[in-house]
């Protein structure tokens, strides 16, 4: 193995560390560093550190973050009183949090950018009546190509600006976006009589939500795109609903705007099938998982929440129908609508918006 490290030399620090001291500060050092982590290899770190002899307390650099929570305060207040006898500051930091920090930042710097320098996209899912086969509206979803990068999934960069003030910005860019896509098709196809009116549902996120500014956002996209609000159905998450009463009080005044609620990933929260009757919204989507389960208990419960839905004058959409059975069982249960892979994947808009000139039935 490595022979010890020598400690830098004292100018450097200020300080005089003699053997004797630097012993005796290598293993009281040593003692705490294992009580830290208790593991091994604490005394190979706590070499470094002291070569360094900025003495600070790395954690495991490696590990878990909830690791941190873990430390107990009076170990790092022993490292502290460490510090004042032998003259160094302890600290501790965490290399991976520290990065974890940095790369968030520089992640929001280029959303906002990306943003700014027209980088993101819509992609738009075709939402299918399980009944007829009809073209019945759009999810719209976000596809962000970034230069250097390349494709960067939602689910890597929606969760970073729901911690910032940027989700809002992502949300209205949405709006505008697809209202104004929907806008220009119904121009382009204008839908014949008696064929339905498509829809075009776009996602905000619970934070967006609980800012009284949704309201302005949401009308801003109406009058600015001409789109009649009945054709915009707004996305939220069933913990948002749940959790906090202003999000709840803004449904209810985005509804009055006469836009349409939908219930996203349904099934994956705490919401009871009982609560529905009592919430402000329209649509039920019901999650992906459910209609993917083979189990017994999970078909049942799909079969459970339609028939409630109904009962309470909710639409239903089934989300991620990859199977021609999966497809025919909800339509046994009388479920409205669906969308999914099996259906149509979500495709660019020149795609999406080809499908309204198509007879039903057809590509
Ligand atoms: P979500 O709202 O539940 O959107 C549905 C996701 O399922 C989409 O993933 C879609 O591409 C995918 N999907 C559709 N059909 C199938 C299927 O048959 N099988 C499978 N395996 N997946 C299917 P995507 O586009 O990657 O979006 C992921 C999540 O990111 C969305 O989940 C939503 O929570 C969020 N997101 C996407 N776009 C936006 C946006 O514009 N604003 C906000 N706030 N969130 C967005
Ligand atoms: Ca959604
Ligand atoms: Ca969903």
């Amino acid at each position: 193995s490595a022979p010890p490290a020598k400690p830098d030399g004292p100018q450097a620090h200020g300080h005089q560390p003699c053997a004797l001291i630097r012993s005796t500060l290598e293993s009281a050092l040593c003692v705490l560093f294992q009580k830290l982590h208790g593991i091994a290899d604490g005394q190979n770190r706590f070499r470094g550190v002291v070569r360094n002899f900025t003495a600070e307390l790395f954690l495991k650099s490696h590990h878990q973050l909830d690791r941190v929570e873990t430390v107990r305060p009076e170990i790092v207040d022993e490292a502290r009183v460490l510090g004042d006898l032998f003259g160094f500051r302890a600290e501790m930091f965490d290399e991976v949090l520290r990065l974890q920090l940095n790369q968030r930042a520089e992640l929001e710097a280029a959303i906002a950018s990306g943003l700014a320098d027209g980088e993101m996209q819509v992609a738009y899912q075709p939402v299918m009546d399980v009944a007829t086969g009809r073209l019945m509206g759009y999810e719209a979803l976000i596809r962000w190509e970034r230069p250097g990068v390349g494709f960067v999934p939602p689910d890597q960069f929606i969760p970073v600006a729901e911690g910032s003030r940027l989700i809002g910005d992502v949300d209205r860019w949405m709006l505008h976006a697809a209202t104004r896509q929907l806008a220009q098709w119904r121009a382009e196809s204008p839908a014949a009589p008696g064929e339905p009116d498509p829809t075009i549902a776009v996602n905000i996120s619970g934070r967006h939500l609980a800012d009284p500014r949704v309201i302005a956002d949401v009308a801003d996209a109406l009058a600015s795109s001409g789109l009649p609000p009945e054709l915009l159905v707004l996305e939220v998450t069933e913990t948002v609903l749940v959790d906090d009463p202003l999000a709840y009080e803004h449904l209810t005044e985005l509804r009055a705007l006469g836009v349409s609620i939908a219930i996203d990933d349904f099934g994956t929260g705490y919401t009871s099938i009982g609560q529905l009757r009592n919430m402000p919204v329209d649509t039920l989507k019901i999650d992906r998982s459910f209609v993917a389960s083979t189990e017994p208990a999970h078909r049942e419960l799909v079969a459970l929440m339609i028939r409630a839905a109904h009962t309470f004058g909710l639409t239903v959409v089934a989300e991620g129908v990859e199977e021609p059975a999966q497809l025919a069982e909800l339509g046994a249960h009388g479920c409205d609508l669906a969308q999914g892979y099996l259906l149509h994947r979500p495709m660019p808009a020149a795609e999406a918006g080809a499908l309204l000139r198509q007879p039903a039935g057809t590509g």
